[in-house]
């Protein structure tokens, strides 16, 4: 009976981290099950570079120093010369994981429980079978909850003409203005003729491809974007409230990645924190670390429910960035915001609901 080191539940971003940054340079046996093809998933992840995300500078597919949060009638440009906006494809994160000394073992299977035996685990898979190991890290989570709130979105890579899109300038919230919906498009021009176009929704509900494919021909419309060819499509749902489980009381047992909750709810940013928090996992001899601070939760927590209970059209974050500069726009975004930036957010906000929403 072969007993592994560790068994990663999930290869998404947070199990592919946990194979590099954990195991990468030891020699153990590691065991990993995912129950989808990984090597059809193709998408991009955004975050500002941090110190903690330097050491990956090497894969990120492109930076932006200047990025855009606007409507029809204003557009707030956000500038940093150190903290650029940057992306990393799920391809090339999956690739500088898979390489490392230790030995990965991938089963392309789902888990359908594991408990522990004497001081190691039983993993059964779907199929039956029965493996082993000293620990585990799981990643499966759930996205969807009743009455929740949701951002789910829908983008088309497309080419177009020479110089179609100023490729130094990201559009990271444009809101169209929906009646009764907070939409909007954020674009990502990789060059002058290529670029990610996608339609993002904050709603209780998701919508038919359909419905974001409109969006997105409509905006293009606007732009005077009439010639493209899409290159690929890329969707998903993040959920907008707490998708964190419970931390077990096993010591050996490890929640990772939006299941641990990596995930900020009220921007639906998890990529950068999931691998925060497999860093912070690293020097650490508890099985759960704090990747957000308690105030930052706190803030989450208030215009989340203010999101819930309000209609909101875009103003109030249009209004956050026009009162901040991007290096403290970027702050907030990534959790580290000092006091000064906190109070400059919350002077930012409608008064009245957020108040309300303080005290429910
Ligand atoms: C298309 C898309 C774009 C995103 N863009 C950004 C972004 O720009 N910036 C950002 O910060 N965040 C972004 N996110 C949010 C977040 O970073 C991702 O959701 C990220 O994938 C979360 O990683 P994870 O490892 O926690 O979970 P997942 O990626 O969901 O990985 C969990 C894996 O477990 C597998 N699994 C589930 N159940 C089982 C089982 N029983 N047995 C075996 N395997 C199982 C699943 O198939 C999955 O591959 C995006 C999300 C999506 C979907």
């Amino acid at each position: 009976m072969k007993i592994y080191k560790a068994a990663i539940i999930g290869l998404g971003p947070s199990g592919l981290a946990v194979n590099k940054i954990l195991y990468g340079d030891s020699p153990d046996d590691v065991i990993a099950f995912e129950n989808e093809d990984i090597n059809k998933r193709d998408n991009y992840f955004g975050f500002w570079l941090t110190e903690w995300m330097k050491p990956f500078e090497n894969i990120i597919e492109k930076k932006w120093h200047q990025w855009t949060i606007g409507n029809k009638n204003i557009n707030i440009i956000h500038t940093s010369s150190d903290k650029p906006y940057c992306v990393i494809s799920f391809k090339k994160w999956k690739d500088f994981c898979l390489e490392t000394n230790s030995k990965l073992e991938i089963k392309n299977k789902k888990v359908a429980k594991y408990f522990p035996i004497k001081n190691y685990f039983k993993v059964i898979t779907d199929d039956n079978t029965e493996y082993y190991a000293e620990k585990i890290y799981d990643s499966r989570s759930t996205k969807e909850k009743k009455g929740e709130l949701l951002q789910h979105f829908y983008g088309i890579n497309i080419t177009v003409p020479d110089n179609t899109f100023n490729e130094n300038e990201l559009t990271l919230m444009y809101f169209t203005g929906e009646k009764n919906l907070l939409h909007f498009m954020y674009i990502l021009p990789f060059s002058h003729n290529k670029a990610l176009v996608e339609s993002t929704v904050f709603s209780k509900d998701i919508f038919n491809n359909s419905w974001y494919r409109e969006k997105i021909y409509k905006y293009l419309n606007q732009k005077n974007i009439v010639e493209f060819k899409e290159t690929s499509v890329e969707k998903g749902i993040i959920p907008m409230f707490i998708a964190a489980e419970k931390n077990p009381s096993n010591p050996n047992i490890f929640n990772i990645g939006i299941r641990g909750g990596a995930c900020k709810p009220s921007t639906g940013y998890a990529f950068a924190f999931l691998i925060k928090q497999i860093q912070l996992l690293k020097y650490s001899k508890k099985n759960s670390v704090n990747i957000h601070k308690y105030l930052e939760r706190k803030m989450d927590k208030i215009f989340i429910n203010f999101l819930k209970n309000n209609y909101e059209d875009g103003r109030s974050f249009i209004n956050l960035a026009s009162n901040l500069n991007g290096n403290e726009f970027q702050s907030f975004m990534m959790g580290y915001s000092n006091l000064f930036t906190k109070f400059k957010i919350i002077k930012s906000m409608p008064k009245l609901q957020f108040i309300k929403e303080l005290f429910k």
